[in-house]
């Protein structure tokens, strides 16, 4: 099988790497090698950030009315292509296409929220602060911000930044993760072909080497990271050692809360699907299932039989729900994980070490295959409660009552994402209101926010201030002015020695 070249975007040109270092990049259904990525050095990061910042001035000029049109023709085309990216991001991540296309759908809703950049830029403005003084505020652009992703969601992340960077005013270097970096070049193309200017978008592709670069280089101002927690966290800190504004989203454990008065069907839907959706590997995925009271034994022996009939298949085939693991060595680090659950003494209910992969399709057998994994009685001081797993296994912990529940939640080191299923409204409100996690499901097992209103956890899930897109992200992408006026008709004369009041 002919693998394909991949290399770097920089200055609206596709560029060959030059560093003499590349890696593969594999197709996980099928364990094929399918394309050999460039891995950037600071020389070609350096080439990059100087077409980056050539092209800022310009960029920055551009009415936002002008620069939300660019976006308004990339969303045309990313609609019209959206099956193209979704395929690419089966091809190389493994998930389902049909979540594939999922995925897409929310980045393209990023791009909608940046369309209406003219508005979420508008300053405010107070007339007459003191006699014939003036005073507004106004949001200008950083200059060339950069954005480093991580493999799980190759469309989306990327997405949740550089829409509104560039709406806003700056120009951007994407490091894309090197396990999935076709869908990069292939959105380098249609922002060209949607009228955005040579430079104002770039791709470096690369590993730590690229990363460091980026963190280093004193043009870049900001950095925008999603992956995770030990790399968030030294991106955090180097990036603002460097003087650059981080905002670094980390691993989570995301738990759903089951109450004894829950719909049990409607619960084992919500467990199953966030549980094993994408194979785990997603950072809203949920991994633990806190049962309260009684409501475990109805509940365990649905999801038993319902992880057992999981269709494990080649994303491709329209009828899978769950594909195969991003690579061998994510593979084995589940399987680690598994062996150390039992080893910690929880219950194994449904074993997906055994899966065979030949059964996923034809040429599957090569491929990173799992099946679903489901544990009870775990408990709190085991690893596989306390570590993000970022795989097919469900870990269900058993809790007396919704206070403990809250109590473990709290207690975990994590707080990105979290759900309650209940039919009572004040346990609902309560749970709201008393949980240290950033995005909260009601009876919605995977609560990702909306475009407009940001995304970002608590605790070690999020190092940095702002959320990520949203008006938050707006804010992170620009500096507020503020501007003080009066015309020579209202100045008095004589020098003021007097702290300036309203007058
Ligand atoms: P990762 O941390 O391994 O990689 C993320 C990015 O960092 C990649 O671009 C990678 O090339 C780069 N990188 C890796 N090691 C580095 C190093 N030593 N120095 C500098 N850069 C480095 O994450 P991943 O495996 O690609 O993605 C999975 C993780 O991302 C999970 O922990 C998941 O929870 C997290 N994630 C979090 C969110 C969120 O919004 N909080 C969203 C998606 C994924």
């Amino acid at each position: 099988m002919s693998t394909t070249n991949i290399g770097h975007y920089i200055g609206g040109q596709v560029a060959a790497g030059t560093s003499g270092r590349s890696q593969n990049v594999t197709n996980p259904a099928t364990g094929a090698v399918t394309g050999n990525l460039a891995l950037a050095n600071s020389a070609e990061v350096g080439q990059a950030v100087a077409a980056a910042q050539a092209a800022f001035p310009a960029w920055a000029d551009t009415p936002p009315l002008r620069r939300a049109r660019v976006m308004f023709k990339f969303l045309e085309l990313l609609n019209e292509h959206k099956d193209e990216l979704a395929h690419m991001i089966t091809a190389e991540h493994g998930k389902v296409f049909t979540d594939a296309q999922g995925e897409v759908s929310r980045g393209i809703d990023i791009v909608e929220f940046a369309t209406g950049i003219p508005q979420l830029l508008k300053g405010d403005f107070t007339d007459q602060v003191s006699t014939g003084i003036d005073n507004w505020t106004l949001r200008q652009p950083l200059g060339v911000v950069a954005g480093i992703t991580p493999f799980n969601f190759p469309v989306m992340v990327p997405m949740w930044m550089f829409p509104v960077a560039i709406a806003a005013g700056n120009t951007f270097i994407l490091k894309p993760s090197p396990t999935d970096p076709s869908a990069s070049l292939f959105i380098a193309d249609l922002l060209k072909k949607a009228g955005l200017p040579d430079g104002v978008f770039n791709v470096v592709q690369g590993d730590k080497e690229a990363v460091d670069a980026l963190l280093e280089h004193p043009d870049v101002k900001a950095i925008s990271f999603v992956g995770s927690t030990p790399i968030a966290n030294y991106i955090y800190e180097t990036g603002a050692h460097h003087g650059k504004r981080v905002q670094a989203l980390g691993g989570a454990k995301n738990h759903l809360v089951v109450m004894p008065d829950a719909d049990i069907d409607q619960t084992v839907d919500a467990l199953i699907g966030a549980g094993y959706g994408s194979a785990g590997e997603r950072c809203m995925a949920i991994s633990v299932a806190v049962l309260v009271g009684d409501v475990a034994d109805k509940i365990i022996p649905k999801l038993i039989e319902r992880t057992k009939a999981l269709q494990v298949l080649n994303g491709e085939n329209l009828a899978a729900e769950m594909g195969p693991i991003v690579t061998d060595a994510a593979r084995q680090r589940i399987k680690g994980y598994i062996d150390s659950g039992v080893a910690e003494g929880a219950k194994l209910l449904v074993d997906g070490r055994e899966f065979d992969g030949a059964k996923a399709g034809a040429g599957c057998d090569n491929g990173f295959w799992l099946g679903g994994t489901l544990f009870d009685n775990v408990t709190t001081d085991m690893k596989i409660y306390k570590e993000e797993i970022f795989g097919p296994v469900l870990s269900c912990v058993r809790v007396p009552d919704f206070a403990t529940a809250v109590q473990i939640i709290n207690d975990h080191e994590f707080g990105n994402g979290v759900s309650c299923f209940t039919r009572d409204g004040n346990v609902a409100r309560e749970f709201s209101r008393r949980i240290q996690v950033g995005m909260v499901g009601i009876n919605v097992p995977i609560p990702v926010p909306m475009a407009w209103h940001g995304f970002g956890g608590w605790k070690r899930s999020l190092f940095g201030d702002m959320h990520a897109y949203g008006e938050e992200g707006v804010r992170f992408y620009t500096k507020q002015k503020s501007i003080m006026q009066r015309w020579p008709e209202s100045i008095g004369k004589g020098a003021e020695f007097v702290m300036p009041t309203a007058k």
